[in-house]
C-alpha cells in the first residue's frame, strides 16, 4: 500500500460527488426516456459527456425544473473548479463552508445568500 498519497486536485472529492450526482440525474432521465419512446440511436453512452459540456434541448425539456436547475448548478460547479473559484459564494464572494460543500457541492451560494435566494431576494 502506498503511504505517500499525492493530492494533485484539492477538489477531487467534490468533483467525484458532482459527477456521481450528475450521473444519477442523467440516468434517471434515461430511465424515464426508455420507459417512453426511446429510439435506439440516441447515443446514450456519451450522454453524460454531452451533458457535461452542453445540454441538448431535449435533455433540458425532459427534466423537471428542479433536476434541470441541479444539472446546471453541477455544470457551473465544474466550471468553478476549472476556474479555481470553487467554494466561493457567487453572490458575496465569501468562502462557502466545507460542510456545506460536502453536503451540496453544486451550490453557488454560501448559506446566507442561499437564504436570500430562497426568499427571492437575489436576482
Ligand atoms: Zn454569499
Amino acid at each position: 500500500m502506498a503511504k505517500a498519497k499525492v493530492k494533485a486536485n484539492p477538489y477531487q472529492a467534490f468533483e467525484d460527488a458532482l459527477r456521481a450526482k450528475q450521473r444519477e440525474l442523467i440516468e434517471s432521465y434515461q430511465r424515464d426516456k426508455a420507459a417512453g419512446n426511446a429510439s435506439p440511436d440516441d447515443g446514450i453512452q456519451d450522454l453524460a459527456d454531452k451533458a457535461a459540456s452542453a445540454y441538448s434541448k431535449e435533455l433540458n425539456f425532459s427534466l423537471s425544473d428542479g433536476e434541470r436547475t441541479l444539472l446546471m448548478q453541477i455544470e457551473e460547479a465544474f466550471n468553478r473548479i476549472r476556474e479555481g473559484t470553487f467554494g466561493t459564494c457567487s453572490n458575496c464572494g465569501n468562502l462557502i463552508g466545507e460542510k456545506r460543500l460536502a453536503a451540496v457541492p453544486w451550490t453557488p451560494f454560501c448559506i446566507d445568500c442561499q437564504e436570500l435566494q430562497e426568499k427571492g431576494m437575489l436576482s
